[in-house]
Protein backbone atom coordinates (compact mmCIF):
# COMPACT_ATOMS: atom_id res chain seq x y z
CA UNK A 1 0.00 0.00 0.00
CA UNK A 2 1.63 3.40 -1.07
CA UNK A 3 1.93 5.89 1.64
CA UNK A 4 1.62 9.73 1.19
CA UNK A 5 3.16 11.48 3.95
CA UNK A 6 0.64 14.70 3.24
CA UNK A 7 -3.17 14.96 3.95
CA UNK A 8 -4.85 16.41 0.93
CA UNK A 9 -7.80 18.38 1.56
CA UNK A 10 -10.51 18.34 -0.51
CA UNK A 11 -12.56 21.30 -2.31
CA UNK A 12 -16.09 20.91 -2.56
CA UNK A 13 -16.20 19.95 -6.56
CA UNK A 14 -13.65 17.36 -5.71
CA UNK A 15 -15.99 15.99 -3.23
CA UNK A 16 -18.51 16.37 -5.33
CA UNK A 17 -16.51 13.67 -8.06
CA UNK A 18 -16.17 11.79 -4.73
CA UNK A 19 -19.83 10.92 -4.09
CA UNK A 20 -20.51 10.24 -7.78
CA UNK A 21 -17.26 7.80 -7.98
CA UNK A 22 -18.79 6.79 -4.52
CA UNK A 23 -22.41 6.44 -5.99
CA UNK A 24 -20.97 3.91 -8.20
CA UNK A 25 -19.54 1.78 -5.82
CA UNK A 26 -23.01 1.97 -3.61
CA UNK A 27 -25.50 0.78 -6.74
CA UNK A 28 -22.48 -1.83 -7.54
CA UNK A 29 -22.73 -3.36 -3.64
CA UNK A 30 -26.77 -3.44 -3.89
CA UNK A 31 -26.55 -4.96 -7.01
CA UNK A 32 -24.20 -7.84 -5.54
CA UNK A 33 -25.96 -7.88 -2.11
CA UNK A 34 -29.67 -8.65 -4.14
CA UNK A 35 -28.09 -11.06 -6.22
CA UNK A 36 -25.73 -12.85 -4.01
CA UNK A 37 -27.49 -16.90 -3.71
CA UNK A 38 -26.54 -20.17 -2.62
CA UNK A 39 -25.01 -21.80 -5.49
CA UNK A 40 -23.34 -18.75 -7.20
CA UNK A 41 -19.44 -18.08 -7.50
CA UNK A 42 -17.48 -15.32 -6.22
CA UNK A 43 -16.57 -15.08 -10.06
CA UNK A 44 -20.08 -14.48 -11.00
CA UNK A 45 -19.74 -11.32 -8.74
CA UNK A 46 -17.20 -9.72 -10.05
CA UNK A 47 -18.22 -10.16 -13.45
CA UNK A 48 -21.36 -8.23 -12.14
CA UNK A 49 -19.51 -5.79 -10.24
CA UNK A 50 -17.30 -5.02 -13.10
CA UNK A 51 -19.97 -4.63 -15.84
CA UNK A 52 -22.74 -2.63 -13.65
CA UNK A 53 -19.05 -0.03 -13.03
CA UNK A 54 -18.31 0.27 -16.37
CA UNK A 55 -21.88 0.75 -17.33
CA UNK A 56 -22.05 3.37 -14.82
CA UNK A 57 -18.90 5.26 -16.39
CA UNK A 58 -16.56 4.68 -13.86
CA UNK A 59 -13.42 1.82 -13.98
CA UNK A 60 -12.70 -0.51 -11.40
CA UNK A 61 -10.25 0.64 -8.56
CA UNK A 62 -8.78 -2.83 -7.62
CA UNK A 63 -8.09 -4.53 -10.96
CA UNK A 64 -4.27 -4.34 -11.48
CA UNK A 65 -4.13 -2.79 -8.38
CA UNK A 66 -0.67 -4.30 -6.88
CA UNK A 67 -1.05 -6.86 -9.83
CA UNK A 68 -4.76 -7.75 -7.91
CA UNK A 69 -6.19 -9.71 -10.97
CA UNK A 70 -10.08 -8.66 -10.33
CA UNK A 71 -12.31 -6.02 -9.80
CA UNK A 72 -14.09 -7.29 -6.64
CA UNK A 73 -12.49 -8.57 -3.35
CA UNK A 74 -14.82 -11.37 -2.14
CA UNK A 75 -14.25 -13.06 1.10
CA UNK A 76 -16.25 -15.73 2.75
CA UNK A 77 -16.46 -16.96 6.60
CA UNK A 78 -13.09 -16.66 7.39
CA UNK A 79 -11.31 -14.77 5.31
CA UNK A 80 -11.02 -10.86 6.27
CA UNK A 81 -10.23 -9.01 3.14
CA UNK A 82 -8.89 -9.47 -0.33
CA UNK A 83 -10.41 -12.73 -1.27
CA UNK A 84 -9.73 -13.40 -5.22
CA UNK A 85 -13.18 -14.00 -6.89
CA UNK A 86 -12.94 -17.67 -8.59
CA UNK A 87 -14.96 -19.70 -10.89
CA UNK A 88 -14.60 -22.61 -7.96
CA UNK A 89 -15.86 -20.15 -5.11
CA UNK A 90 -19.43 -21.51 -4.68
CA UNK A 91 -21.89 -19.83 -2.24
CA UNK A 92 -23.38 -21.84 0.20
CA UNK A 93 -26.47 -21.09 2.25
CA UNK A 94 -25.07 -19.68 5.27
CA UNK A 95 -22.17 -18.35 4.50
CA UNK A 96 -21.35 -14.97 5.02
CA UNK A 97 -19.15 -12.81 2.07
CA UNK A 98 -17.99 -9.55 2.47
CA UNK A 99 -17.36 -7.71 -0.32
CA UNK A 100 -15.32 -4.70 -1.27
CA UNK A 101 -15.84 -2.56 -4.09
CA UNK A 102 -13.64 0.51 -5.80
CA UNK A 103 -14.14 2.75 -8.49
CA UNK A 104 -12.19 5.43 -10.14
CA UNK A 105 -14.34 8.34 -11.87
CA UNK A 106 -12.86 11.82 -13.51
CA UNK A 107 -9.36 10.68 -11.27
CA UNK A 108 -10.97 10.60 -7.93
CA UNK A 109 -11.66 6.90 -5.91
CA UNK A 110 -14.33 5.83 -4.09
CA UNK A 111 -14.22 2.77 -1.90
CA UNK A 112 -16.26 1.05 0.37
CA UNK A 113 -17.50 -2.46 1.39
CA UNK A 114 -20.10 -4.31 2.90
CA UNK A 115 -20.79 -8.42 4.64
CA UNK A 116 -23.50 -10.23 3.29
CA UNK A 117 -25.17 -13.33 4.39
CA UNK A 118 -26.17 -16.21 1.94
CA UNK A 119 -29.64 -17.42 2.74
CA UNK A 120 -29.80 -17.82 6.42
CA UNK A 121 -27.03 -17.32 8.50
CA UNK A 122 -26.77 -18.67 12.68
CA UNK A 123 -27.63 -15.96 15.20
CA UNK A 124 -23.49 -16.05 15.98
CA UNK A 125 -22.67 -14.86 12.35
CA UNK A 126 -26.06 -12.10 12.13
CA UNK A 127 -24.59 -10.64 15.60
CA UNK A 128 -20.67 -10.42 13.96
CA UNK A 129 -22.17 -8.35 10.94
CA UNK A 130 -24.82 -6.56 12.89
CA UNK A 131 -22.01 -5.33 15.32
CA UNK A 132 -19.81 -4.59 12.55
CA UNK A 133 -21.98 -2.46 10.63
CA UNK A 134 -22.75 -0.67 13.92
CA UNK A 135 -18.88 -0.08 15.11
CA UNK A 136 -18.60 1.53 11.81
CA UNK A 137 -21.09 4.06 12.05
CA UNK A 138 -20.07 4.63 15.59
CA UNK A 139 -16.88 5.14 14.10
CA UNK A 140 -18.58 7.69 11.54
CA UNK A 141 -20.09 9.44 14.40
CA UNK A 142 -16.78 10.58 15.71
CA UNK A 143 -15.25 11.83 12.28
CA UNK A 144 -16.48 15.12 13.38
CA UNK A 145 -13.56 18.48 12.64
CA UNK A 146 -11.83 19.13 15.64
CA UNK A 147 -11.62 15.28 17.09
CA UNK A 148 -8.28 13.56 16.24
CA UNK A 149 -8.57 9.97 14.04
CA UNK A 150 -8.09 8.02 17.25
CA UNK A 151 -11.22 9.40 18.24
CA UNK A 152 -12.67 7.29 15.35
CA UNK A 153 -10.47 4.29 16.31
CA UNK A 154 -11.58 4.21 19.79
CA UNK A 155 -15.38 4.79 18.79
CA UNK A 156 -15.34 1.28 16.52
CA UNK A 157 -12.74 -0.55 18.87
CA UNK A 158 -15.51 0.15 22.27
CA UNK A 159 -18.18 -1.24 20.05
CA UNK A 160 -16.83 -4.43 18.67
CA UNK A 161 -14.73 -5.33 21.94
CA UNK A 162 -18.12 -4.66 23.92
CA UNK A 163 -19.68 -7.17 21.90
CA UNK A 164 -16.92 -9.60 22.84
CA UNK A 165 -15.24 -9.67 19.17
CA UNK A 166 -12.11 -8.65 18.07
CA UNK A 167 -10.63 -5.63 15.56
CA UNK A 168 -8.14 -6.98 13.02
CA UNK A 169 -4.31 -4.87 13.76
CA UNK A 170 -3.23 -5.46 10.74
CA UNK A 171 -5.32 -3.99 7.95
CA UNK A 172 -6.62 -0.58 8.41
CA UNK A 173 -8.92 2.50 7.26
CA UNK A 174 -7.13 5.32 5.05
CA UNK A 175 -7.39 8.62 3.46
CA UNK A 176 -9.03 8.50 -0.04
CA UNK A 177 -9.14 10.72 -3.50
CA UNK A 178 -6.88 10.86 -6.08
CA UNK A 179 -5.36 8.08 -4.39
CA UNK A 180 -6.72 4.69 -3.21
CA UNK A 181 -4.81 4.98 -0.47
CA UNK A 182 -4.37 8.55 1.20
CA UNK A 183 -2.77 9.65 4.31
CA UNK A 184 -4.19 9.21 6.77
CA UNK A 185 -4.27 5.49 8.37
CA UNK A 186 -7.33 5.24 9.82
CA UNK A 187 -6.87 2.36 12.23
CA UNK A 188 -9.68 0.38 14.24
CA UNK A 189 -8.21 0.05 17.42
CA UNK A 190 -6.32 2.38 19.82
CA UNK A 191 -2.41 2.93 19.35
CA UNK A 192 -1.89 4.96 22.31
CA UNK A 193 2.60 5.33 21.44
CA UNK A 194 1.28 6.95 18.43
CA UNK A 195 0.01 10.66 17.96
CA UNK A 196 -2.73 10.67 16.01
CA UNK A 197 -4.04 13.12 13.46
CA UNK A 198 -6.13 16.30 13.92
CA UNK A 199 -9.02 15.67 11.74
CA UNK A 200 -10.21 18.77 9.39
CA UNK A 201 -12.92 20.16 7.13
CA UNK A 202 -11.80 18.75 3.22
CA UNK A 203 -10.31 15.04 4.44
CA UNK A 204 -12.05 12.40 2.96
CA UNK A 205 -11.73 8.89 4.62
CA UNK A 206 -12.11 5.26 3.98
CA UNK A 207 -13.58 3.91 7.63
CA UNK A 208 -13.78 -0.02 7.50
CA UNK A 209 -13.63 -2.05 10.80
CA UNK A 210 -12.78 -5.33 9.59
CA UNK A 211 -14.12 -7.70 12.84
CA UNK A 212 -13.81 -10.98 13.69
CA UNK A 213 -15.62 -13.67 15.82
CA UNK A 214 -12.53 -15.01 17.69
CA UNK A 215 -8.69 -13.95 17.74
CA UNK A 216 -7.70 -10.43 16.01
CA UNK A 217 -4.91 -12.31 14.15
CA UNK A 218 -4.87 -13.01 10.65
CA UNK A 219 -2.51 -14.34 7.97
CA UNK A 220 -2.47 -14.10 4.60
CA UNK A 221 -3.11 -17.23 2.32
CA UNK A 222 -0.19 -18.83 -0.35
CA UNK A 223 -2.52 -16.95 -2.91
CA UNK A 224 -0.55 -13.56 -1.37
CA UNK A 225 -3.85 -12.11 -1.39
CA UNK A 226 -6.57 -13.55 0.88
CA UNK A 227 -6.21 -12.79 4.35
CA UNK A 228 -7.75 -14.95 6.87
CA UNK A 229 -8.23 -15.07 10.87
CA UNK A 230 -6.03 -17.39 12.33
CA UNK A 231 -8.57 -19.26 14.46
CA UNK A 232 -10.11 -19.72 11.23
CA UNK A 233 -13.63 -18.47 12.85
CA UNK A 234 -15.62 -15.66 10.97
CA UNK A 235 -15.04 -12.03 10.33
CA UNK A 236 -17.02 -9.63 9.24
CA UNK A 237 -16.28 -5.89 7.40
CA UNK A 238 -18.22 -2.97 6.49
CA UNK A 239 -17.04 0.27 5.06
CA UNK A 240 -17.87 3.47 4.00
CA UNK A 241 -16.01 6.53 1.96
CA UNK A 242 -17.11 9.79 4.48
CA UNK A 243 -16.04 13.66 3.93
CA UNK A 244 -15.54 16.05 7.13
CA UNK A 245 -17.32 18.55 6.35
CA UNK A 246 -17.89 21.93 8.91
CA UNK A 247 -21.26 20.62 9.32
CA UNK A 248 -20.17 16.62 10.00
CA UNK A 249 -19.44 14.01 8.41
CA UNK A 250 -21.11 13.04 5.15
CA UNK A 251 -21.14 9.46 4.01
CA UNK A 252 -20.45 9.04 0.16
CA UNK A 253 -20.66 5.67 -0.20
CA UNK A 254 -24.45 5.87 1.29
CA UNK A 255 -26.57 3.55 -0.47
CA UNK A 256 -30.52 4.35 -0.68
MG1 LIG B 1 -12.54 -1.18 0.36
MG1 LIG C 1 -10.57 0.83 1.81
Amino acid sequence: MTKVSAIHLKTGEEIDLMRHANQVVAEVLTLLENEATPGMTTWDLDRLSEECCRDLGAAPAFKGYYGFPASLCASINEEVVHGIPSRKRVLREGDIVSLDFGALYKGFYGDSAITVAIGHVNDRKARLMRVTEESLYKGIAEAQAGNRVSDISKAVQAHAEGAGFSVVRQYVGHGIGTQLHEAPEVPNYCAPETSSPRLQAGMVLAIEPMINMGTYAVKTLGDRWTVVTEDRQPSAHFEHSVAITSTGPVILSNRV
